[in-house]
């Protein structure tokens, strides 16, 4: 939490697809555009709407809402089975849109993405202009039906509602001078994080509007809300809280070669020992990460090294075959001396929901549960048995299964 230095405007922009799902349904089959749409994993009558087109939301027909409910509101919905994968087709298409703008951005779901603005970009005009690209850029080269919101704000908290604020396809700025205008202009409701039971908290202290909110001081809000009372205090006046990324922060391991390990199979399979606690620690410090980093330094002298940005991640899986595909360049000019791996662009894994990439996320599970055993029965109980000739090599020196570091919620 930066708190030290004021909010600044302009700092953040939060783009959000417009119905995505739903959207992405309507651009693979035209014939859809212009009806209400629900798209539901079971399209049974019991089976639950997870996104519904601007159609649909126009007659009251939301995310959550039971199939038999959305057909009782309009009969002739079109119910649709989710499609995973190729929603994350889209996604990945949108992100290199951004990336072609941008590197300063973070996947926050499969339909949000935060992009920093750098100090060039920190004003109206231009912070205008690049949300204006994204936005066009995406409905000429990922989708002509696709549409998003944009927020421009001096916090993530700001941007987002910004965005909200209008929905489809607007671009909205909220600046710092014109806060009490945009807190008088909505509901408590409507500000993001706060949900049926913060609202009836606040009313019950006397805070029945947003305005109300953004008026009380520090030990008032503490008083109301205790340690998240602080929290919200300087995230309604612009301050950025809610980015857990730190872009100095990096969870790795190295380890110097024992002479049997002194091949490239050697060296591989220490890595993978090596992964395999950072992979942990990662999950154990509630992190995902967005980037990883690989060095092989070699008795000639020479190291390969090799960095790369990667969809945020915390399953020893992916961190492998990630690592590995990196390894495909190394030219293993000799013998191996050290290896080095870490991962980096850490962000809470709290933030994002990744339930929609059904394999990631069973490998996520996975993790988890070895994790556990690991946490009952000793670190290295269980190993993955590509682990198993490394095994005794680079031991652990930090102990598994409490928090290692002080991460702020
Ligand atoms: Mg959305």
């Amino acid at each position: 939490m930066s708190i030290s230095s004021p909010p600044k405007d302009f700092q953040v922009l939060f783009l959000d697809m417009n119905s995505f799902f739903a959207s992405v349904e309507q651009q693979v089959q035209p014939t859809l555009r212009g009806m209400p749409v629900g798209i539901a994993p079971y399209t049974g009558g019991s089976g639950c709407i997870i996104a519904a087109s601007r159609e649909a939301k126009n007659l009251g027909i939301k995310c959550g809402c039971l199939v038999r409910e959305a057909r009782r509101l309009y009969r002739e919905i079109k119910i649709i089975e989710s499609r995973p994968a190729l929603y994350m087709i889209y996604h990945k298409e949108i992100k290199k849109v951004i990336e072609s703008f941008t590197p300063h951005y973070q996947v926050l779901s499969v339909d949000e993405f935060a992009i920093n603005l750098t100090s060039y970009e920190q004003n109206y005009q231009t912070a205008v202009k690049l949300g204006q690209g994204i936005k066009d850029k995406i409905r000429s080269e990922v989708g002509d039906f696709l549409t998003c919101s944009v927020g421009i704000g001096p916090n993530r908290f700001l941007a987002k509602m910004a965005g909200e604020r209008k929905k489809p396809d607007g671009l909205t700025v909220v600046e710092l001078s014109r806060l009490e205008e945009f807190y008088s202009r909505i509901k408590l409701l409507d500000i993001t994080g706060i949900n049926h039971k913060l609202e009836f908290r606040l009313k019950s202290f006397g805070v029945n509007l947003p305005l109300d909110f953004y008026h009380s001081d520090l030990p008032r809000l503490r008083a109301i809300l205790n340690h998240g009372g602080r929290l919200w205090y300087y995230r309604l006046r612009g301050y950025e809280v809610d980015d857990h990324r730190s872009s100095t922060k990096t969870v790795g391991h190295s380890h110097v070669l024992a002479p049997e390990h002194r091949s490239p199979a050697g060296a591989k399979a220490v890595l993978k020992k090596l992964i395999y606690k950072a992979a942990s620690r990662l999950r154990a410090e509630g992190f995902l990460a967005g980037g990883i980093f690989v060095a092989i330094s070699f008795y000639d002298g020479l190291t390969f090294k090799k960095s790369r940005r990667v969809s945020p991640f915390s399953d020893t899986h992916s961190f492998i075959t990630q690592t590995f595909e990196m390894l495909c360049d190394c030219h293993w000019s000799g013998s191996p001396s050290y290896v080095s791996v870490s991962a980096f662009n850490l962000s809470s894994a709290k933030n994002i929901q990744l339930s929609i990439l059904p394999e990631i996320e069973k490998s996520r599970k996975i993790s988890e549960a070895m994790d556990k055993i690991d946490d009952e029965f000793g670190v290295g109980f269980i190993h993955p048995a590509s682990v198993f000739a490394a095994k005794d090599s680079a031991p652990d020196r930090i102990p598994f299964g409490k928090p290692r570091y002080d991460i702020r919620h």
